[in-house]
């Protein structure tokens, strides 16, 4: 069974070049205090590097997507086989920000967390309301929506782990988090979903609900001291070396 330790993970998205990756991984691979699962997820150029240089630190590396297939035509995708081989342990699934400038649908999400799992990779699914879907009191729909769709019908092993990233669309990189309080409430929505679909002790013991949105070394206290929350996934505030070691030194 996987171990399930409170997680923190960085989504350093298409932001760094490979120098400044470089860069950024040695900082924090020597300034690492290792109180909690640090995942670091760079772009898809820099895994290979990344890897050597986390080698022997216990920071993990995550992929930011993976493909739905294991090989085959599929010009310029990544397949999750090929991830694991890289060394990842670990790929964010149906991010926002793929859903919305990529058009990845629920139905997508799904195919690739299907892939993953059979990878032996950890999916790291994100959910999440729209501004918009927030004013018409959609959210615990969208929620309950995102996350069915996304495990339907799949079967999870006890060997296997599941994170659900609860991450409000409109606060990401907005540097305003939501209240803890409201992340708290989503993450019950979240978790009576994942009770609905498979034995309580596998969601006990192998799924995580996390909070990803605007979390900074200030605020992180706020969110992983919460009850039903088991870690954070960060993109602005993982991007500096300082402000991302206090982030877990304070988490
Ligand atoms: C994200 O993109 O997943 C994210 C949480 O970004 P930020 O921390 O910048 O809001």
């Amino acid at each position: 069974m996987p171990e399930k330790k409170p997680i923190i993970i960085a989504n350093w998205k298409m932001k760094l070049g490979g120098k400044e990756s470089q860069k950024l991984a040695l900082a924090i691979k020597h300034n690492f205090v290792n109180r909690h699962q640090v995942v670091i997820c760079p772009s898809f150029l820099d895994l290979i590097d990344m890897g050597q240089i986390l080698k022997n630190s216990s920071i993990k590396l995550g992929a930011q997507d993976c493909f739905w297939e294991t090989e085959g035509a599929f010009t310029g995708e990544i397949s999750p086989k090929h991830l694991k081989e890289a060394g990842c342990e670990y790929a964010i699934l149906g991010h926002s920000e793929r859903r919305r400038h990529l058009g990845e649908t629920d139905e997508i999400v799904h195919q690739k967390v299907k892939m993953a799992l059979s990878a032996g990779l950890i999916p790291i699914i994100c959910v999440g309301e729209t501004f918009e879907q927030r004013q018409e009191g959609a959210k615990d729909y969208v929620l309950i929506q995102q996350t069915t769709k996304a495990l339907e019908g799949i079967s999870v092993s006890q060997d296997q782990a599941i994170i659900i990233a609860y991450e409000p669309v409109w606060v990401i990189g907005s540097g305003q988090a939501v209240e803890p309080a409201e992340a708290e409430a989503a993450h019950q929505v979240i978790w009576q979903t994942l009770f609905d679909f498979f034995p309580s002790e596998l969601v006990k013991n192998n799924m995580s609900v996390i909070y990803g949105g605007s979390v900074d070394s200030d605020n992180v206290s706020s969110f992983t001291n919460l009850q039903n929350t088991n870690g954070v996934l960060v993109g602005t505030a993982s991007l500096d070396a300082k402000e991302f070691i206090d982030l877990v030194k304070n988490a």
